[in-house]
Parts: structure tokens; sequence; C-alpha cells
């Protein structure tokens, strides 16, 4: 039985993922990489929680230190030989992932379970960096990870059936709903979404329309509730950007380049809610 969650990465998704476990219970071990980010994690956790105790029952029953004591911050992995299962959610950088699962095989015991929330990375090629490739899974959670049930699973190449109904009977114990696809680069989400996106940001570039005009179209002409440049900007721009390559890079095909407009904004620090500034402002 699942009791203690390692999450590696602490930035928009897994200090929600943190969050969103210690709402259910769990024991939750947060990692990143330096002092700053796991006190910047805390602060997101905290003003998260407060948004989250305005909409969601199970928050509403809870106290901040409920929440918070369930949750170990921390910038090493000296508490990860005690968890039964990883979700790790560090930068859409392959040589950043490599990494962690480097260093994760080495502390972590051989019956742990393993998820990469990614919204592109092959899972397969993470997994054949592990001993046990047959114990890692994708899980790509959606952003903000408390408010949405969706979880679209990966099974990788080497990924067990045993791997399999763990992984969506965890998910299902914090009521996500897994949706199981397989391993091909973007998954079923990313492939279509990350093309709209970038299409929405040439339309911009071209002049076509403002982006708020442009997601007023997708918002009253398809009932989407968020435009796809408002999504842009709470996914964040960079992290669309570094999607975007790695589809061009995986397909080799052109429908994937990413927009110039796109790169520029990533350049000029422009990153969408967490900087404050994307396609829209934001106020902290
Ligand atoms: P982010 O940039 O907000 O956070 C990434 C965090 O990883 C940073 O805090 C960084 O310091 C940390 N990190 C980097 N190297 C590390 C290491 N060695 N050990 C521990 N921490 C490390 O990125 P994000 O938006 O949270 O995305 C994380 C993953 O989730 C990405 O793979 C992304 O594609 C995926 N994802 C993002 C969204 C979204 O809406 N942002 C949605 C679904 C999936």
């Amino acid at each position: 039985m699942i009791q203690t969650v390692g999450v590696v990465g602490a930035g928009v998704m897994g200090s929600d993922v943190a969050l969103d476990l210690a709402c259910y219970g769990y024991e939750v071990v947060l990692k990143d990489i330096s002092e700053d980010a796991v006190r910047r994690a805390k602060e997101k956790i905290r003003t998260d929680f407060r948004l989250l105790k305005m909409v969601k029952p199970r928050a509403k029953q809870l106290t901040m230190e409920d929440v918070i004591d369930r949750i170990t911050f921390t910038t090493s992995y000296e508490d990860f030989e005690r968890v039964q299962f990883v979700i790790e959610n560090v930068t859409e950088d392959w040589e950043q992932k490599k990494t962690v699962y480097t260093e994760l095989a080495e502390v972590c015991g051989m019956q742990t379970y393993y998820a990469v929330n990614t919204s592109c990375i092959s899972i397969t090629k993470v997994a054949a960096l592990m001993p046990r490739p047959d114990n890692v899974i994708g899980m790509h959670f959606m952003n903000p990870v408390p408010m949405k049930e969706l979880v679209e699973v990966i099974r990788g190449e080497h990924t067990s059936d045993e791997t399999v109904a763990c992984g969506e009977q965890f998910l299902k114990s914090f009521d996500k709903v897994p949706v199981v696809v397989n391993d091909f680069p973007g998954f079923v989400t990313n492939r279509v979404l990350m093309l709209t996106i970038n299409e929405c940001v040439w339309a911009v570039q071209d002049r076509v329309a403002e982006p708020q005009d442009v997601d007023k179209i997708f918002r009253l002409g398809f009932g989407h509730k968020m435009g796809p440049l408002a999504t842009c900007d709470l996914i964040g721009l960079d992290t669309i950007l570094n999607s975007l390559l790695v589809l061009y890079d995986s397909y080799k095909d052109p429908k994937f380049r990413p927009c110039p407009l796109l790169v520029k904004m990533v350049d000029a620090g422009y990153l969408g809610k967490k900087s404050g500034k994307g396609f829209f402002e934001y106020s902290f």
C-alpha cells in the first residue's frame, strides 16, 4: 500500500501534485534543487490551498497545518529510500530529467514505481535509464492539478501490466480519472494541444487577431472554458516551447516548428502566469 510519495521538482506542477496528495492524507517528500525553489513551492502551496478551500469540499475540512505538516520540503534525496511511488515533475528538458533518474536509481529501492510527468518526453526513453524499466509509467497531469480529474497515463514500451494497474489504482485513490494511452511523442493531449497553441501564436504574429480575440473565438465559438493563449500562459511559454521542440525533433515534421514570436517572448522572459506576463498580464 502506498503511504509515502516522493515528488521531484516543486515548480508549477510538482507543488500542486504535492498539495493534492497531502489533501488526500498521503505523506509527501517534495524535492527541488535549491532552498529558494523549495521556499517558493511552500508559498505556492499555501496560496493554492487557500484558493482550493473555497472550491473543493475535501479541502474545506482541512487546515493549512494538516496539509503543510504532511509535506517534507527538501533539497536532498535523503528521504527517498522510504517512498513507494515517485512522481517526477522536473523541467521539460531531457538532460535534466536524465540526471534526476540516474540519481533516483541510486537512492530508491527496486520495488519503487516511477511516474514521469511530462508534456512530450518519451516514457520508454526514461525507463531505459532505470534498473527496473517495467516500473516506469507516464502520468501526464493537467494544470491546475487539484482541480483537474483527468490524468493521461502513458504505457511505455517496458511498462508492465502490474505497474499500469498499480498506477491506475493509486490515481483513483485521490479522485483522478486515468485514461491509458500508448507512448508516442506528445501522447494524445500535447500532440494536438501544442499544435493548436502554436498556430494561435502564428495568428497573433501575422496580426490576424489580438490575443484576447483569439481566445474569445475559442471560448464563445467552441465552448472552451479557457482560450488557447490563456492556456499557454497557464502552462508556461517555456514549457510550450520545449514541448514543441521535442515534437519537432521526434516527428521531423515542420508542422511542429515553434512560431518565432513564441521564441522571442521566452527570450524576453515573458513566461506567462508564473512570470506575471505572457499573452496576458497577471498581478500576484
Ligand atoms: P517548472 O519549470 O514550473 O518546474 C520545474 C521544477 O523542476 C523547477 O522548480 C526546477 O527547479 C526543478 N528541477 C530541475 N531540476 C531538478 C532536479 N535535479 N531535482 C529537483 N528539481 C529539479 O515546470 P512545470 O510546469 O512544473 O513542469 C514540470 C513537468 O510537468 C514538465 O515535464 C512539464 O512538461 C510537465 N507538465 C507541465 C504542465 C504545465 O501546465 N505546466 C502540464 C502537464 C505536464
